[in-house]
């Protein structure tokens, strides 16, 4: 599962090469139930059993109940469906406290959600890049409906604990949002273990194709629909379930289950990587600290301008990120909410490995990393101002 040739790709947070038993199963799907899930004959009772099979391989991936998934188009609109809607549900304006490590998904519902009259509080993490318990604890306040907090980073693969802020928060009844979408087939994930209220993933980061999500609501917890439509998934989510999508989905769960996706080996690239990155440039720092997903490093490389060195990098067939993907040239909010010097900030990669990563592939990526770093060395314009 990496392209072919000389190139590297060592961006899985950003996304997922597809799985080949995934795609068949996408396949599959396309050839197979052509029916609408939603129709009363027998292609759409076909389409609707293939939906329902994967729903609860999905569910048992995560420890939920099949009644608690939602299919959704990706971790976006899941994070988007749960702050958005449990905002507006309540008859006062609502105060919601905010990891400021969130994905733009989250913080963005969030800042809409406090266009629209809600109160807002973001809770920094601590410098090794972990939201402490205590922080939001004293973010908290009478009128607080929802804490969001991801159960790992994306861009620095800290876990953050969720589970001791759901536990906090389930007395007070207030609702707690998880987004794992970068933690799901990294690290085990248990919705009744963690004990959230929410939880988004995605498709496209477990070797799924793009467009598919899912929104764990657990039994219970009310939520008004986001999208309107037909009727469709109890009216909760309108619109026709993109059948292939969730079987593929499904399929992927099944593939994560039978270990399919390497965690062992793909740890091991990773610290390999780290090893090697060390030995050809003894100025990386390694952003962050604390447990953090197996197959993530967020690597400063000071004095250095980050996008120079992932354009140059990607010019010799290495896929890395620079920052978050999304970013538009600005500090990451990440790093900067983690108080990481700004000079260190702009000259952060994120390295993310996954299955198919093999180690002459790791080899390969430092040599040429070594190779970009000395030619921009001697390229003193590109290097940046600012250094102090
Ligand atoms: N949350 C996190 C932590 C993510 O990394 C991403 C994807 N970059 C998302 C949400 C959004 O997911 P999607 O791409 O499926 O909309």
């Amino acid at each position: 599962m990496q392209a072919a040739g000389t190139s590297v790709y060592l961006d899985y947070n950003g996304s997922t090469p597809v799985d080949p038993l995934v795609r068949q199963a996408y396949l599959d799907a396309l050839d197979g139930p052509i029916g609408n899930a939603s129709a009363a004959h027998a292609a759409g009772s076909a389409a609707r059993a293939a939906i329902d099979r994967a729903r609860a391989r999905i569910a048992a991936g995560i420890g939920a109940s099949p009644e608690e998934i939602w299919f959704t188009s990706g971790g976006t609109e899941s994070n988007n469906w749960s702050v958005l809607e449990l905002a507006a549900a309540a008859p006062a304006p609502v105060h919601l406290v905010v990891s400021a490590i969130e994905h733009k998904s989250v913080l963005q519902s969030a800042l809409r959600a406090q266009e629209r009259g809600a109160h807002l509080t973001f809770v920094d993490p601590r410098r090794g890049g972990a939201v402490a318990l205590e922080d939001v604890e004293r973010a908290l306040r009478p009128d607080t409906r929802l804490v969001a907090l991801m159960l790992a980073n994306n861009e620095t693969g800290i876990l953050q604990p969720v589970a001791d802020v759901a536990a906090l928060c389930r007395p007070r009844g207030i609702r707690v949002l998880c987004d794992a979408v970068a933690a799901v087939g990294k690290i085990p994930v248990d919705v009744r273990q963690i004990g959230c209220d929410f939880l988004s993933l995605s498709a496209h980061k477990l070797y799924a194709p793009k467009g598919v999500g899912v929104l764990y609501l657990r039994a219970g917890v009310p939520l008004p629909p986001f999208v309107v439509g037909c009727g469709q998934q109890c009216g909760m989510r309108g619109g026709t379930e993109n059948t292939a999508g969730v079987v593929a989905l499904g399929a992927a769960f099944e593939r994560l289950g039978a270990g399919a996706f390497n965690a062992d080996s793909t740890a091991q690239r990773t610290e390999q990587l780290w090893r090697l990155i060390e030995r050809v440039h003894p100025q990386a720092q390694l952003n962050g600290e604390g447990p953090r997903l197996p197959n993530t490093l967020s690597v400063a490389f000071p004095g250095f301008d980050a996008a120079a060195l992932q354009a140059l990098l990607a010019q010799r067939g290495i896929s890395v990120a620079a920052g978050a993907a999304a970013s538009n040239g600005a500090v990451s909010h990440v790093l900067s909410a983690m108080r990481v010097p700004e000079h260190l900030a702009r000259g952060t990669l994120r390295f993310s490995l996954g299955a198919g990563v093999t180690a002459a592939a790791v080899e390969r990526a430092s040599a040429v990393l070594a190779d970009c770093l000395r030619e921009l060395q001697a390229r003193p314009a590109q290097r940046p101002v600012s250094t102090p």
